[in-house]
């Protein structure tokens, strides 16, 4: 028997096992004979300590000088850029991404924590003149407390980043419940956070599959605000069960993001753009292109080059470095895959490549799935609407960009569109049009960068965004305050 890791919760600066003393393991997706760690099943008891511990962290925290909090996290983003390589090796290992896309989002990590821990030098409020004299008047940011923080594994340390940094800076403290197909590289983030400084209680770190440990985390009374990631349908939930509380909730949720390419695009750059969008991380991104809006004057062309492409991508375990596709993260990801090719087939797409479970070799170690294109899929069909998230592609036709764009916008998702075109016109409007919280011109669906707000709209988002200045602001309140030193009792206008 192989000697596996065993991890622990990170509760109040200690390790601390689990009061269920139960584990899970998390195994690698392109090897299940490569199992990553065991971690903690952990209890609604184990979830409530964690809270307190954060709910007594954060007087002292709290009044930390911003710049101080900051200091830390430079040393953080030093750390996590010394340990790149390995951060990296365990994600892959861990969810399957490959190695190149698993230094990225160790990258997305460094970045951001760079990027916000910057903050603490200019967490800016307002001054503004008073009607009276002798009197200042201004407005200052404010934490909120703790922080829930709930995050899918398909970015296993980059969202961890996004929501953790800035809760930080800005002086909330954090209890933290990653996926439980991600928990080695949230356990690396924390680790490094608390070399880095972080005092005790400041991060706390739970895990555990099923949903008892996220939902009473989120609804737990000492938590303040909650910062989620992951599916439309888990998000709903913790939306309606937080609601009576009326706690501060940031969701960012499912897509179906389109690659619109229209009559004059470039179709070298398109079909680059369109295999690198809907199979990278095995088509696995929340900004995943699963759909192809395709121009009818190019279809054909454009379809016969994407999939020549297509079928010679190089599938396998996400560490050998000739790999351009790992595999889906488990079985029922897997399930769900193979659930869709078939409603795909039943709905009467046509099927161009792909469309089945790889075996054989390495292949019959994990959950492989051949990258698939579906082509004439009618705008009506579920494949066409519904995330799949996995290597799947939907191809549709359209007359001209006002179809192109009304496709495009009819999902109930809105994270993520890109157009082609050489024209100027069409690439303003597509801008102005596209219902989504991001938008591409001549670029794939996916490649965010830290200092922009990244986020969706409709069904993907509730209207928060992470990434950018103006992530703090979900972080933060504003607190206004009056001072009069004029030494007598001056009244307000209205009073008056
Ligand atoms: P998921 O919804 O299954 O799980 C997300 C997290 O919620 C996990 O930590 C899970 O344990 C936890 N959870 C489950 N039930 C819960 C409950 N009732 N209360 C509280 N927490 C609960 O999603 P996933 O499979 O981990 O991630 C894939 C999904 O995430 C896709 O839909 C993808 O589009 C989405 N995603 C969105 C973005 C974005 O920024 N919009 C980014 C990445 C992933």
């Amino acid at each position: 028997m192989i000697n596996v890791t065993r991890y622990n919760n990170l509760i109040d600066g200690k390790w601390t096992g689990p009061s269920s003393e139960t584990f899970f393991p998390n195994v690698n997706p392109a090897d299940s004979l490569d199992v990553t760690g065991e971690f903690p099943e952990s209890t609604i008891e184990d979830v409530s300590a964690a809270v307190e511990a954060a709910a007594r962290a954060y007087p002292k925290w709290r009044l930390m000088p911003a710049p101080k909090r900051a200091e830390i996290l430079y040393h953080a983003a030093a750390l996590l850029t010394e340990r790149k390589e390995s951060l990296a090796r365990d994600m892959t290992r861990e969810m399957g991404k490959v190695l190149k896309e698993a230094r990225g989002d160790v990258q997305e990590a460094i970045d951001m924590t760079y990027f916000i821990a910057a903050e603490g030098r200019r967490l800016h409020g307002h001054t503004t003149p008073s009607e009276m004299q002798d009197k200042y008047m201004m407005s200052m940011r404010v934490p909120l407390g703790v922080a829930a923080i709930i995050t899918p594994w398909n970015f296993p340390m980059a969202i961890p980043s996004w929501k953790i940094i800035p809760a930080l800076v800005t002086g909330n403290t954090v209890v933290l419940k990653p996926s439980p197909e991600a928990p080695l590289s949230a356990h690396n983030f924390v680790r490094i956070l608390m070399e880095a400084g972080i005092p005790p209680g400041v991060v706390n770190l739970v895990t555990g599959t099923g949903p008892v440990p996220g939902a009473h985390l989120v609804t737990h009374s000492d938590v303040s605000l909650v910062s989620f990631t992951g599916s439309t349908e888990t998000g709903r939930a913790i939306n309606l069960s937080v609601a009576s509380s009326l706690k501060r909730v940031s969701l960012e949720m499912g897509g179906k993001n389109a690659i619109l390419v229209m009559q004059d695009a470039d179709l070298d750059l398109a079909v680059d753009g369109a295999v690198w969008g809907g199979f990278g991380t095995t088509g696995q991104r929340c900004t995943a292109a699963s759909r192809l809006i395709l121009h009818q004057s190019i279809y054909d062309e454009f379809l016969a080059r994407f999939i020549t492409r297509v079928e010679s991508l190089r599938v396998g375990n996400g560490l050998d470095p000739e790999t351009e596709m790992g595999p889906c993260v488990n079985e029922s990801q897997l399930y769900k895959v193979e659930k869709y090719v078939q409603i795909g087939k039943d709905e009467g797409a046509r099927l161009l490549c792909g469309g089945h479970r790889l075996t054989g070799g390495i292949y019959d170690k994990g959950y492989f799935y051949a990258p698939t294109v579906f082509g004439e899929v009618d705008r009506k069909m579920r494949i066409a609407k519904e995330e799949i998230f996995g290597p799947v592609v939907a191809a549709l036709r359209v007359r001209d960009f006002d179809e192109a764009i009304a496709i495009c916008n009819e999902t109930n998702y809105g994270l993520s569109s890109a157009i082609y075109t050489r024209n100027v016109n069409d690439a303003f409007r597509a801008m102005r049009d596209l219902v989504t919280g991001i938008t591409y011109v001549n670029a794939p669906t996916i490649g965010a960068e830290v200092h922009l707000p990244f986020g969706g709209v409709k069904q993907t988002g509730n209207g928060h965004r992470e990434g950018g200045p103006t992530v703090i602001d979900f972080f933060t309140e504003w607190k206004t305050v009056y001072v009069d030193f004029s030494g007598r009792l001056q009244k307000a206008q209205i009073d008056s």
